[in-house]
């Protein structure tokens, strides 16, 4: 009662974004808390194409490394968002806002652009590109990353393309075409959060994967909770019976690396070897192939 047509369509937008977070068939009733969501949000998304016209934004690198010997074998490639207003925002705040917003793919863009030309530094290591589902998705995903490695004169073998399951699972068919020829051309694929979410066994089998990558939830719980320890070992055996490369996300203690080198894991990542580090340092280490020591002085 009282409230204006303007203001019931302002405030049932963000009811509606709440339900559909929700998954299907849920009812939300509009309160002021998500108003005030919904202005940070706002907020945020208009920060953000400031942010990328301004150059407040950042990539930062994580070495990948062997289970044996500790070789710099790639770099996962991470967004840093330094506002002067909050300080750092974490990319798991901004990147699913950006991903709802057409601003997903001029993001997109510039994260890719950037670790191409980082990788050009680095004597042989790969970088590794999170993908978004609806960058995943867009119309001939596959001409515009040949593209754009072309443009910037790297390898497809230098490019690991990660997604998430769900970037494949609403349309299985054109997913695994678009995997299949990205993989028939030399680019890496890796399955990221494997483990969380909508993990299928039928996504394993079907889709021309190098690498799955386990969460760091799962790492972390590993020492505590036999079920999580569990997990981890069961898809340390399914990437194995399938010639899979299997990468640690989250490793932070030596008892984990201890625990992951006995379950046979391929890889690790993690504050245990080093934090995402700047493009300076990337470099840096990238030419110094071997990560002995906890980097822990290097924090991009
Ligand atoms: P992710 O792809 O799962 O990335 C791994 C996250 O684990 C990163 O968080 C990384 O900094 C963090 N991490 C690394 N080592 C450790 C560790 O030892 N312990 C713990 N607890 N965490 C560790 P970050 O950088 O905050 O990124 C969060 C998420 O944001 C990423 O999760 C990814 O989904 C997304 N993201 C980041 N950069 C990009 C990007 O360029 N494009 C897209 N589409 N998404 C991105
Ligand atoms: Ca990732
Ligand atoms: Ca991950």
């Amino acid at each position: 009662p009282g409230v204006a047509p303007d203001d019931l369509l302002r405030r049932a937008d963000p009811a509606l974004g709440d339900a559909k977070s929700q998954g299907r068939n849920h009812v939300c009733l509009f309160d002021d808390s998500l108003d005030e969501a919904l202005r940070v949000r706002h907020r945020i998304e208009h920060g953000l194409a400031d942010a990328l016209a301004g150059g407040e934004l950042a990539m930062a690198f994580q070495p990948i490394v062997t289970r044996q010997g500790h070789e710099i074998v790639g770099f996962e490639a991470l967004l840093r968002w330094h506002t002067d207003e909050f300080g750092a925002i974490s990319p798991a705040t901004f990147v699913p806002i950006a991903e709802e917003s057409n601003l997903i793919h001029a993001l997109g863009d510039w994260v890719l652009e950037t670790s191409l030309a980082a990788v050009s530094a680095w004597p042989g290591q790969y970088v590794s590109v999170n993908f978004s589902p609806r960058q995943f998705r867009r119309p001939n995903f596959v001409g515009y990353i040949v593209e754009r490695c072309a443009r910037a004169g790297v390898a497809p073998e230098r490019l690991q393309i990660e997604i998430t399951e769900t970037a494949i699972f609403d349309d299985v068919d054109h997913a695994a075409e678009t995997l299949y020829r990205l993989r028939q051309m030399g680019f890496r694929i890796a399955l990221d959060d494997f483990g969380t979410g909508y993990s299928s066994l039928y996504n394993v089998r079907k889709f021309p994967l190098d690498a799955l990558k386990i969460d760091p939830s799962f790492v972390g719980a590993m020492g505590r909770e036999r079920e999580a320890a569990a997990v981890v070992q069961a898809v340390i055996h399914l990437a194995q019976a399938l010639g899979l490369s299997v990468v640690a996300e989250g490793v932070e203690t030596q008892a984990q690396v201890d625990l992951l080198h006995l379950a046979g894991v391929t890889h690790l990542q993690g504050f245990a070897f080093a934090p995402a580090v700047n493009g300076t340092d990337a470099a840096l280490l990238a030419a110094q192939r071997f990560l002995e020591d906890r980097v822990s002085s290097l924090v991009a």
